[in-house]
């Protein structure tokens, strides 16, 4: 992409509405713009990061054996009377009613709409296991609606339903979901902690939250440093394998890791003291297992191998994809702007012609540019007729995680600067190995 014919509307001033760095920055770098309280139009950057959120989590659910459907943001009251969560539900959820006088409502979940799908379509134990996702807008009528993406009243979630025969089946889709849920964040270069949590209105037997720690965070965690050591990393993962997902559930649950709603002082205390951690989290997704809570109101049984009709188990399944944006910024940034991690960025470097407008630097700021787009990289180049202090400060601010700098003098030589955004080292070589450099 050419920055001169690119929309990156950069905002010089901090915008005085933005209490955290994260909707700060997401504000200044040209990515969202609020349409109304809690509500954002995706600008052209924005939109680029959440599309590679959502691709990533795309490829791990269905590396772990998930099948992706799409239902829609409108739904009926009617299926959540049959639930009983149309009354329970509360203030969150924004109801609207048709032309005819029916009761809709924009869906905030969607454990009633899958519920349907399933009950309709499936009889036999033979058909399961099964578990469905979609990546689709949600709607919760917050009544703080803040931090930009944060938290939202419209946001993009990604919800998974799982359907099981029994309860150990259903435990292994729910161990099965923690190891691609850690996956996907490690993917994203985020350090997301499971967390013994509470069901909420979703309700359910058991259910872990993921955190990532910041200061900006809205809920108090509680944790043994000994969890912020673990990592999947090159893992090979089967995950038909139930022994290795549950060793791999023990092994990120034997840490002590909870959040203020289930914090237990005493068990804390058994933790050394030198390894207990009081700090701020942010939630980026949630599982749970509920087993036959809304099978049984609504219906949706199957035969099992004797014949007899039985509820199914049933677990769901969050990740928050639009707030992940505000955390991966409000883990990785500093004082010029976003740093982005490789596997998310919106493009994945910038070339910055240091004197627009010169014939030699313009071309070879033009073979870089084709020679990456050859190599399926992404450059954004910066060809605008500005300063080069200009240029730096917009690529600091929008974080690509590498910059090669083109210009008159280091032409001359044969070189231009590849430059590292996270650690500010620069280094100075021929295009073509800075093109090898970034494959
Ligand atoms: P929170 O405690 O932050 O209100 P939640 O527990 O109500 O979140 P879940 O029902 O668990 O949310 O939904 C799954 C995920 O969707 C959450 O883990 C979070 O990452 C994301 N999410 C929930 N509410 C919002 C929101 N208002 N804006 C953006 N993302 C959200
Ligand atoms: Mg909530
Ligand atoms: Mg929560
Ligand atoms: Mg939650």
């Amino acid at each position: 992409m050419r920055l001169s014919r690119y929309f990156l509307p950069v905002l010089k001033e901090n915008p005085a509405e933005a209490q955290i760095v994260s909707h700060r920055l997401m504000l200044r770098a040209g990515m969202i713009k609020q349409s109304a309280a809690g509500i954002y139009s995706w600008l052209p950057l924005g939109l680029r990061v959440l599309k590679k959120i959502e691709a990533i989590v795309h490829e791990e659910q269905q590396r772990a054996g998930h099948i992706p459907l799409l239902m829609p943001t409108m739904q009926s009251a009617d299926l959540w009377r049959e639930s009983g969560r149309y009354e329970d539900y509360g203030e969150e959820m924004l109801r609207i009613t048709d032309r005819h006088g029916r009761d809709m409502l924009f869906g905030p979940t969607n454990e009633e709409l899958i519920t349907d799908i399933f009950r309709s379509h499936v009889n036999s134990y033979k058909d399961l296991p099964l578990t469905l996702y979609q990546i689709q807008w949600k709607f919760r009528d917050e009544i703080r609606p803040r931090f930009g993406v944060m938290r939202g009243r419209e946001f993009y979630m990604k919800d998974g339903y799982n359907f099981d025969i029994d309860r150990d089946s259903a435990i292994h889709a729910y161990n099965r979901h923690m190891v691609s849920y850690l996956r996907t964040y490690e993917r994203m270069g985020l350090q997301a902690i499971p967390m013994r949590a509470d069901s909420g209105p979703i309700g359910g037997e058991d259910t872990h939250e993921f955190l990532v720690l910041a200061d900006t965070g809205e809920s108090e965690v509680f944790y043994d440093s000994a969890i912020t050591d673990l990592t999947l990393g090159e893992r090979a993962v089967d995950y038909d394998d139930r022994t290795q997902c549950a060793d791999i559930v023990t092994e990120w649950t034997t840490p002590y890791a909870r959040t203020d709603e289930t914090h237990d002082a005493a068990l804390f205390d058994g933790v050394p003291e030198d390894r207990r951690r009081t700090s701020r989290g942010i939630e980026v997704g949630q599982i749970f297992y509920f087993g036959t809570k809304y099978s049984e109101p609504m219906g949706a049984t199957v035969v099992n191998d004797k014949g007899e009709r039985v509820p199914v188990h049933m677990g769901s399944h969050g990740i928050g994809v639009s707030r992940l944006l505000g955390a991966i910024i409000e883990a990785s940034h500093d004082d010029k702007g976003i740093i982005w991690p490789e596997g998310v960025t919106p493009f994945h470097c910038g070339i910055v012609n240091l004197r627009q407008g010169d014939a030699a630097t313009d071309a070879a700021c033009e073979d870089l540019y084709k020679a990456l787009t050859a190599a399926g990289l992404d450059p954004l180049y910066d060809d605008r007729d500005e300063r080069a202090g200009a240029k730096f400060a917009t690529m600091d601010l929008i974080g690509l995680p590498w910059r090669i700098t083109v210009g008159p003098r280091g032409l001359k030589s044969g070189v231009v600067e590849l430059t590292d955004r996270r650690s500010g080292e620069a280094e100075e070589l021929s295009p073509e190995l800075a093109v090898t450099r970034l494959r």
